[in-house]
């Protein structure tokens, strides 16, 4: 039966979302050839990416919402709301 994801499937403790960002550091390269010594860091972005994990447990999902240890609890988004299926 589809509950929805409001806390930890394993343990009932909270969850968090963690979205990976991710900048890089520009560096110039100067008449030499070389890369200069300073550099400038871009605009922070979220890669698209992220994942649900538990802060008391271990439990967690890796960035397609899979629960690699837990195969059988499944994890979807359905009108921006987190469900889980755990047929278990
Ligand atoms: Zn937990």
């Amino acid at each position: 039966m589809a509950e929805i994801l409001n806390k930890c499937p394993i343990c009932g403790g909270r969850l968090e979302y963690s979205v990976l960002m991710q900048f890089t550091k520009d560096y110039q390269i100067k008449l030499n050839g070389k890369l200069a010594k300073n550099s400038r860091n871009s605009d922070v972005s979220p890669m698209e990416c992220g994942f649900i994990s538990c802060i008391t447990c271990d439990f967690h999902t890796n960035c397609d919402l899979e629960c690699e240890e837990n195969h059988n609890i499944k994890i979807y988004q359905e009108d921006g709301v987190y469900m889980y299926e755990d047929e278990r």
